[in-house]
């Protein structure tokens, strides 16, 4: 499977990190390699002194397409969730003021944290899904879906132009405002229309 990620598709995010906003999605990618084991704790990796959690809504894909319709990405998926694309922030930086690739930054071992699926059916509207972040019980990241720039049927329109998705791929859809660096001991709860979907410790 790949994981397929999303950058700068929430205003308020854009700001906080002074980027522009782009014209069209930003893409990045991260490997299996990056999924972190369920039920462990997340390690901050010796090689960065600022790690950021964001908070993301998460699709799985379920059937193989390739440049596919946006009246038709409702087909290509069953399964949302939540997850926290860990960010080496710092080395991103460094990347990015050199015009560099993110992956050293954004696509380490453990850096996909993936919670709970749950069918889409039982979510109900999902352009009015809100999903938040709690650092040591306390709300750090707030997010909703209406506040996308790119919804989950246009991101899945325009990255499958350029990849083929395949059957349990996931999509990273983008994190909103509230980014921060996470510490040892941390412990990150990640909240789905109201309910738990996962928690993690940091190590
Ligand atoms: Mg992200």
């Amino acid at each position: 499977m790949k994981i397929i990620c999303i950058g700068r598709n929430y205003a308020k995010h854009i700001e906080e990190l002074q980027n522009e906003k782009p014209e069209n999605p930003v893409i990045f990618l991260k490997p299996d390699s990056a999924v972190l084991s369920k039920n462990m704790p997340f390690v901050i990796p010796s090689f960065s002194n600022n790690v950021h959690y964001e908070v993301e809504i998460l699709v799985k894909i379920c059937k193989v397409g390739k440049h596919i319709s946006q009246k038709f990405a409702p087909n290509y998926y069953n399964e949302i969730g939540l997850g926290i694309d860990f960010t080496a922030r710092d080395l991103q930086n460094q990347l990015r003021e050199k015009g560099l690739p993110w992956e050293k930054a954004k696509a380490f071992d453990g850096s996909a944290l993936i919670g709970n699926f749950i069918q889409k059916e039982k979510l109900g509207d999902l352009g009015n899904l809100s999903f938040s972040l709690q650092k040591n019980k306390e709300l750090v990241q707030d997010g909703n879906t209406k506040a996308m720039l790119w919804k989950i049927d246009e991101i899945i329109a325009y990255v499958s132009q350029f990849f083929t998705l395949k059957i349990g791929d996931v999509i990273f859809t983008g994190t909103p405002a509230g980014v921060g660096k996470v510490n040892e001991n941390d412990i990150l709860t990640g909240i789905l229309n109201g309910k738990e979907n996962f928690q993690i410790n940091i190590r």
